[in-house]
């Protein structure tokens, strides 16, 4: 087991990565004699959920657990009534800590219903999906939907620490994997060559979960997210560039009714018309795009839209995206594999032609 130190002002906490570690000594300090809350993911097979429980149980001083389905429809001010009736009910203190166990859609739930509960408790993550290891469960955003949009009502609440077992993968779909493989891949491109290349000379072995390289992958991904995140825990500058191949891709969920595309593989093309956008606006080399294509190839990452998608349908779907600053669309943009940056003002004739250039079905 290895431990990542995230460094924010006034919320450091520790990222335990490893495999199997999971024992009542990685919970020492920080459970005794507190009322502790389990919100897990029913999914969760049972093996994970009895061994969670048989070493939270006996540290705290009263225990409750709430099992929830995770959807995107349940990621819900429902749901987060839900847990707070429970607190309330049973007279939890401000003292009391919540720990989630499941994907990003149980890690960003307990993160809110803690973030809110009391004006704010502590809370601990075990994400159990490769996204929510390298992605969820690291920088303290936290978020419900509201009809009107995804991750519309949420609060930025650190957890106090993150326990990140990556023997939970194992029963993860495949398409699950391939999900959170594009966003690991993306902190390559965007921050750090050498992880990239890295990645490259290895995707074979992580792409089937091999040990240590999986955990080496996690750590080393986790690493370029918090120092982003350390930067500006609050998303005002730098931690933008974590949205690279996002501006396209949410509009790519959403032209896919966020049915015929999971979010990894949106990415994944937003990511090709990322790069070629930067191709245009920065000089991205060929050779760069090249790179990012082939990553995604002998990873088992669809390059290609699986039906036709129309350039100026996905334009108006861009526009309803949230990070849109005033009435412009703002882009993260590569000047070469491991240095990103935001651009704005962009004409909609290039937004168009990064899209027909790079989005082609097979
Ligand atoms: P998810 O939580 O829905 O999990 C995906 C699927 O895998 C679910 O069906 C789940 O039940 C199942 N599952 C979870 N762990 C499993 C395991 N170990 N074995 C077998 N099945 C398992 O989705 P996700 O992809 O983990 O996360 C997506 C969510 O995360 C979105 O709501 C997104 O908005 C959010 N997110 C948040 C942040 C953030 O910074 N807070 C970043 C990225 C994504
Ligand atoms: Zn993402």
């Amino acid at each position: 087991m290895e431990t990542v130190e995230i460094e924010l002002s006034e919320n450091s906490y520790k990222i335990d990565i490893g495999y199997q570690f999971l024992s009542k000594e990685t919970f020492s300090g920080l459970l005794e004699n507190k009322e502790v809350l389990l919100v897990y993911d029913k999914n969760i097979s049972g093996p994970v959920l009895s061994h969670t429980e048989s070493i939270l149980k006996p540290l705290s001083n009263e225990f409750l657990t709430i099992g929830l389905e995770a959807s995107e429809e349940n990621k819900s001010q429902e749901s987060i009534d839900i847990i707070h009736n429970l607190l309330l009910e049973k007279g939890f203190s401000r003292q009391c800590i919540l720990v989630g166990l499941g994907g990003g859609i149980i890690c960003d739930l307990c993160g809110f219903a803690a973030a809110t509960y009391q004006r704010g408790v502590n809370f601990v993550l075990i994400p159990t999906t490769l996204l929510a290891q390298v992605d969820a469960s690291v920088g303290g955003k936290t978020a419900v939907n509201h009809p009107k949009g995804k991750n519309m009502i949420g609060a930025f609440h650190q957890p106090i620490r993150v326990l990140i077992d990556t023997s939970f993968l194992l029963t993860l779909p495949e398409r699950e994997i391939k999900s959170g493989m594009v966003e690991m891949i993306k902190h390559g491109i965007i921050e750090d060559e050498d992880y990239f290349s890295w990645l490259e000379s290895n995707i074979d072995e992580i792409s089937a979960l091999k040990e240590p390289l999986m955990s080496e992958a996690i750590r080393k991904s986790v690493k370029i997210k918090s120092k982003i995140v350390s930067q500006d825990e609050r998303e005002s500058g730098i931690r933008a560039v974590l949205n690279f191949g996002h501006t396209f891709g949410h509009a790519i969920e959403l032209v896919g009714n966020y049915k015929e595309y999971n979010h990894g593989e949106a990415v994944a093309l937003g990511i090709l018309s990322a790069s070629k956008l930067s191709q245009m606006t920065e000089n991205l080399s060929a050779e760069n795009v090249e790179r990012i294509q082939s990553i995604f190839l002998k990873a088992g990452i669809r390059t290609t839209t699986l039906t036709e998608i129309d350039a100026e349908d996905l334009y108006s779907a861009m526009q309803s995206d949230k990070k849109k600053e005033g009435k412009e669309l703002n882009f993260i943009v590569l000047e070469k594999i491991g240095k990103a940056k935001k651009i704005n003002g962009l004409n909609k004739e290039t937004v168009l032609k990064a899209i027909k250039t790079s989005l082609l079905p097979s």
